[in-house]
């Protein structure tokens, strides 16, 4: 397995970025596995067609997962709030915080917690806390508190102050979301602000508009999906995404296995011309 990076200065054909969600869409919901989509990685590979991770999780987590599937590409953390890129020397990564850094995160909730509003946020949490709640083990629950633009917490005030908390937060520059388990707090960013970063990365790098190909499985992905040029839906657990576009691209099936069938389609099709 090569660690080292590929540097990405040739033009693939066709001259497609693919940026994806990981959790139900590349990686299966249950058992977090990528392999039925292996065969689209692999010619992905192949063609040098740069495939981006674009998540919910923390850099570590995906540091970890990158190795696991062999990819070297650049990956957006955080739902959008901050890009990584490899660095040419294969030694770290370069990162921008495109949204608001945890350092100023954690300064704003510690003056809203002196101002009264009772919360409980992943910094507040020791390890075993992170893992009992998200069903993780501990090693990546550990991963999952080191955060870099986004703090998901349990809201313990009443409920009534929700509202004003949100307020609140705007003198700060920071948004308030509803997750499945977690409120996250972080800047004005979604996973589109990390499609619109990377479009214009590679436009530079290329010399040339790149095509965008976004997948996603989440409420969270309809940012992206609507910025993409190619948006491929996959089928969720609970429904599939409704987008308000005519050439969504609704996946053939759930999770990594989709995701193999529409990207194999979808470059047959760019291939074809047709
Ligand atoms: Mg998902």
């Amino acid at each position: 397995m090569s660690t080292q990076p590929r540097i990405i200065n040739t033009v693939p054909t066709p001259r497609l970025v693919v940026i994806t969600d990981l959790d139900g869409t590349l990686l299966d919901h249950h058992d977090y596995s990528a392999r039925p989509a292996r065969q689209a990685l692999q010619r992905l590979r192949e063609t040098g067609i740069p495939v981006i991770f674009n998540t919910s999780k923390t850099c570590d987590e995906v540091i970890k997962l990158r190795h696991d599937l062999d990819n070297t590409d650049p990956f957006v953390c955080e739902n959008g709030s901050v890009i990584y890129i490899p660095k040419a020397d294969g030694q770290g990564y370069n990162s921008e915080v495109l949204g608001i850094s945890y350092v100023e995160i954690l300064k704003a909730l510690h003056i809203l917690r002196k101002r009264g509003f009772r919360f409980r946020g992943f910094n507040d949490m020791p390890t075993s806390e992170v893992a009992a709640l998200t069903g993780l083990d501990e090693d990546n629950a550990w991963l999952a508190k080191k955060r870099a633009a986004t703090e998901p917490m349990l809201w313990t005030d009443s409920v009534n102050n929700i509202e004003d908390f949100r307020t609140q937060l705007a003198e700060f520059r920071l948004t308030l979301t509803k997750g499945g388990r977690f409120y996250h707090v972080m800047g004005d960013t979604n996973k589109a602000s990390g499609l619109e970063f990377f479009r214009q990365y590679y436009q530079h790098l290329w010399q040339d508009r790149p095509l965008m190909a976004a997948l996603g499985d989440g409420e969270n992905d309809r940012s992206m999906l609507d910025a993409a040029d190619f948006p491929i839906v996959i089928p969720g657990q609970s429904g599939t995404l409704e987008l308000q576009r005519p050439d969504v691209v609704v996946a053939k099936s759930k999770g990594p296995a989709g995701w193999n069938s529409a990207i194999l389609e979808l470059l047959k099709q760019l291939s074809t011309g047709s």
